[in-house]
C-alpha cells in the first residue's frame, strides 16, 4: 500500500485504490470523505474543496490506517470511535450497536407522538442513542435507560455527558421480570425498546463486517423463540407502563405480525398498530395502554 504524496488528492485515489472491489463507488467516496472530516476537523461538505492541501506525517499515519481496516472491514464508525444519530454525536465502540438510520425514524415517531409525556424507559438502550436523543429533544423529558451490558451503559453515560443531558441509568436484565422490576424504580409514561431480534439461523444473510464487529448481545436474540424481547417487554408493560402510557418497538419486518399478535392479545393496549419505515418495510409498533 502506497500513497503517492502528502496531498489529500492523493489519498483519495488511494482510498479508491485499496477499497474499490470490497465498496461501491458511492461508499468509498462516503468512507473517505467522514474519515476526512473527522480526522482534520473540515465539514464533510467542504472535504472536495482541500485536494490540494497537503497534510502532515501523523495525519497521514492516521488516514493511512483507517483505510487499512476498512480493508479488513471493519466498520468505519468504530474505526473512527464515531456515529452520529438524530444530529447528535455518539461515542461507539465494539461494546454497543451502531446506531440505525431507521432507529433515527424511530425516535422521530416518539418525539412526535409524545409531547405531553413526561417520564421515559429506553430498554436496551446501547450507545444510549434513542434515550440521549429524546433527552436532548425535549427538556421536560425524564429518560431512564436500562441494558444488561455495563459496558454499553459506561459508554452510554459517556454519551449523556457528551451531549450534555442527564439521565438516570439502571444496570438489569429485563429477561428475568422479578429483576427488572426491582431494579428500575417507579412506572413510565413511554417504554421504547430497540432489542436484540435476529434469529441466529438468520445470521448468514447479515452483512460480513456486522457480524465480525457489532456485538452480538445487541444483535441476537438466542433459541427458539424469535420474539422473546418483545414478550417479555410486553409483559413488563403491566407493571411499568403508566394507564393511558405508549408503548413503541423498533421491530424485525420478519416478525412483526407476530409481535402485533402477541401485544393485542396481552389484552392491555387500547389501540395498536405497526409502521413502516421510509423504505417502506414495516418496522415499528406503537400502542396504547388503557
Ligand atoms: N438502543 C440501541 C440502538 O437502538 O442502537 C441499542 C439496541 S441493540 C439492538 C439491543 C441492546 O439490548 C444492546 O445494547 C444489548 O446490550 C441490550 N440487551 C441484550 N440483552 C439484554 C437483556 N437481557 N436485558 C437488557 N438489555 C439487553
Ligand atoms: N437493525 C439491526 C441490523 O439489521 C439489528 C438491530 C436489532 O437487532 N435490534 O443489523
Amino acid at each position: 500500500m502506497r500513497v503517492a504524496s502528502n496531498q489529500l488528492k492523493h489519498m483519495s485515489d488511494f482510498y479508491h485504490r485499496e477499497l474499490s472491489g470490497i465498496y461501491n463507488e458511492g461508499e468509498i467516496n462516503a468512507m473517505y470523505q467522514n474519515a476526512i472530516s473527522h480526522y482534520l476537523h473540515i465539514p464533510y461538505a467542504e472535504v472536495h474543496k482541500h485536494a490540494n492541501d497537503k497534510i502532515n506525517q501523523s495525519e497521514l499515519i492516521l488516514i493511512y490506517d483507517c483505510c487499512k481496516k476498512l480493508r479488513e472491514q471493519q466498520p468505519l464508525q468504530y474505526i473512527l470511535g464515531e456515529a452520529f444519530f438524530y444530529g447528535l454525536s455518539f461515542n461507539v465502540n465494539a461494546h454497543v450497536l451502531i446506531p440505525r438510520p431507521e432507529t433515527e425514524e424511530l425516535v422521530d415517531i416518539v418525539v412526535k407522538n409524545c409531547t405531553g409525556k413526561k417520564t421515559f424507559l429506553d430498554i436496551g438502550t446501547g450507545s444510549g442513542c434513542i434515550a440521549i436523543s429524546l433527552a436532548k429533544y425535549n427538556k421536560q423529558f425524564r429518560v431512564t435507560a436500562c441494558d444488561v451490558s455495563d459496558q454499553a451503559l459506561q459508554t452510554a453515560a459517556l454519551n449523556a455527558q457528551k451531549n450534555k443531558v442527564e439521565l438516570k441509568f439502571t444496570e438489569t436484565n429485563v429477561l428475568n421480570k422479578t429483576e427488572f422490576e426491582t431494579q428500575v424504580n417507579g412506572s413510565f409514561d413511554v417504554i421504547v425498546s430497540n432489542p436484540p431480534y435476529i434469529k441466529e439461523e438468520e445470521a448468514t444473510q447479515l452483512l460480513p463486517n456486522v457480524m465480525a464487529h457489532e456485538p452480538h448481545l445487541a444483535l441476537f436474540v438466542k433459541g427458539s423463540d424469535d420474539i422473546l424481547f418483545y414478550r417479555k417487554i410486553t409483559d413488563i408493560c403491566s407493571t411499568k407502563l403508566n394507564s393511558g402510557g405508549s408503548l413503541y418497538f423498533e421491530l424485525n419486518p420478519l416478525t412483526a405480525q407476530k409481535v402485533l399478535e402477541y401485544v393485542e392479545a396481552s389484552g392491555q393496549f387500547k389501540t395498536c398498530e405497526l409502521l413502516k419505515d421510509l423504505s417502506g418495510k414495516t418496522r415499528f409498533l406503537q400502542a396504547t395502554k388503557h
